[in-house]
């Protein structure tokens, strides 16, 4: 009998970074990249592939003064806190840089805000606090993710490419526009099944026609908050170790 392995949790010390846009890229019809330096950026680190840091969008005019980590906690002072938002960071260790990658889409400040940066902007992060480490080598893997879990998918499937013995990957990736595909690309030598047009029922299909190992395997589900839970609830059965499903909602229909 083999001892399953479980993600782990690590801790780092929280701290908000007030760092510089370097530059903004389209990376394709719906990703703006957001690329950030500085020497904020000293000592990041990011251990977990779907890890993620809060993102502050002050008031336009207004000023934000970061918090202050303390002993006791974190002190938000006086001042009026402004609008965060979870994005995935996705480090550059050699080049030192940080890219977040913004779908983009209506109505929404973060989304607002990737599409007006410009190089020489400032922006605050706060995190990764902590990290859920996931060995990257389960046998079977399987990822569902709408267009908010794409950048962390990408990270997933770009270290799991270096991998000598690739694992069985299944990923299902849910879109409202076909030509988000281009972010995923480049690893197009991954089983990628792609549902164009956010069918909820769709995906459901398409999971219930895979069967997960009795051992050695790993599950990854996020998207839209209704619809993660919904679909979590497929691999609610006592032939499936919780701890080896991790479900998160990315976002919450409006
Ligand atoms: C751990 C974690 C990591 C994440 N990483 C990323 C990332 O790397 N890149 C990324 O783009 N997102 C990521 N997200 C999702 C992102 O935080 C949310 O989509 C967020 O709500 C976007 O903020 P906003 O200000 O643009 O829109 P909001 O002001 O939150 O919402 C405005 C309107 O847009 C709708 N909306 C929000 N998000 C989406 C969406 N994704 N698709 C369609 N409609 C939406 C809302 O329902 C609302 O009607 C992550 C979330 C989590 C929890």
């Amino acid at each position: 009998m083999t001892t399953t392995r479980y993600p782990q949790r690590v801790r780092n010390d929280l701290r908000f970074r007030e760092l510089n846009v370097l530059r903004a890229e389209r990376v394709c019809a719906g990703f703006q990249r957001i690329v950030l330096g500085g020497e904020a950026l000293d000592g990041f680190s990011s251990r977990g592939f779907d890890d993620h840091t809060k993102v502050f969008f002050p008031a336009p005019g207004a000023t934000f003064v970061p918090p202050v980590v303390t002993e006791e906690g974190i002190d938000w002072g006086e001042g009026v806190r402004p609008q965060s938002r979870d994005y995935t960071p996705l480090y550059n260790e050699v080049n030192h840089e940080l890219a977040l990658d913004f779908f983009i889409h209506d109505g929404g400040v973060a989304s607002r805000w990737a599409m007006e940066a410009k190089a020489g902007d400032r922006l605050t992060i706060g995190g990764p606090r902590g990290s859920l480490v996931v060995p990257e080598d389960y046998a079977w893997q399987l990822y569902v993710c709408d267009e908010s879990g794409m950048p962390a998918l990408r990270r997933r499937l770009e270290g799991i490419a270096k991998l000598p013995v690739r694992p069985e990957i299944h990923a299902v990736v849910t879109v409202a526009d076909g030509s988000c595909q281009d972010y995923l690309a480049h690893l197009s030598a991954f089983n990628i099944t792609w549902v164009v047009g956010h069918s909820e029922q769709a995906v459901a299909d398409h999971l219930a026609a895979l069967t997960v190992p009795q051992e050695d395997y790993f599950i990854w589900l996020t998207g839209e908050g209704k619809v993660v839970k919904n679909l979590s609830r497929m691999f609610e059965t006592d032939a499936i170790d919780p701890q080896l499903v991790r479900a998160s909602a990315y976002w919450h229909a409006k």
